[in-house]
């Protein structure tokens, strides 16, 4: 989490975006850094979950981080949090709240609030167009073979990390996850949502996030 929390600095103080930072541990190894970079880089989407998420999986060459833990300097928007859904990612540790984000102008609130409301009153509007015509394309999808599926392995991203640092690193990450998550807000029941500033388990949890000293002579 220390990491997460510096690179929101880091973005803060170069001028990338918004002071927000997440890195994405397998293993005990951090293998996806990063921070807000909106601002610098026109891009709305560019989230520091969601940059972390991008650079985990091009650098494990996956589209799943099934059995990764993803440590973020805030709460996690409405967007970033259907990317850890979308990326299968069961953990997510976090810092500032949502409530600290709208305190400094970053209201992702409104849009949890609109999420659940019903289409017609969200503030967007929405129409269904030319419905049959693309259902055509999803009856192709439906019947097309050899199709990539997702995978649901726990372990699939960790299989993607050689054999000697799954050796050393699991009987650590085990270690952890018998901790008990200290909140679980209802829109996250499936997943396990520590808070780890200020509560027992946070030396345990800082070691984690620290890159090993295989890792420290590589660019993460
Ligand atoms: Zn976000």
């Amino acid at each position: 989490m220390k990491e997460a929390i510096k690179a929101a600095e880091d973005s803060m103080r170069t001028g990338q975006g918004g002071p927000f930072g997440c890195v994405v541990v397998c293993c005990s190894k951090v293998i996806g850094r990063g921070n807000n970079r909106v601002t610098s880089t026109n891009d709305p989407t560019a989230h520091a979950e969601i940059t972390a998420i991008r650079n985990a999986c091009t650098r494990l060459q996956t589209f799943q981080l099934t059995d990764c833990e993803l440590y973020t300097s805030c709460e996690p928007c409405p967007m970033c949090l259907s990317a850890i859904y979308w990326a299968r990612i069961p953990t997510v540790f976090y810092a500032n709240t949502r409530q600290d984000a709208a305190a400094i102008g970053f209201d992702d609130d409104f849009i949890y609030r609109q999420v659940p409301l019903p289409m017609e009153e969200r503030s967007i509007t929405m129409k269904s167009l030319l419905r049959n015509e693309a259902l055509t394309t999803f009856r192709a999808w439906a019947d097309k073979t050899g199709k990539m599926r997702y995978w649901s392995s726990n372990s699939y991203a960790a299989s993607l990390l050689t054999p000697a640092i799954n050796s050393i690193s699991r009987a650590s990450l085990k270690s952890t996850r018998g901790t008990s998550p200290t909140t679980s807000p209802s829109r996250m029941t499936r997943m396990r949502v520590h808070r780890p500033i200020n509560s027992g388990n946070s030396e345990e949890i800082i070691r984690i996030a620290q890159p090993s000293p295989a890792s420290s002579s590589s660019k993460w």
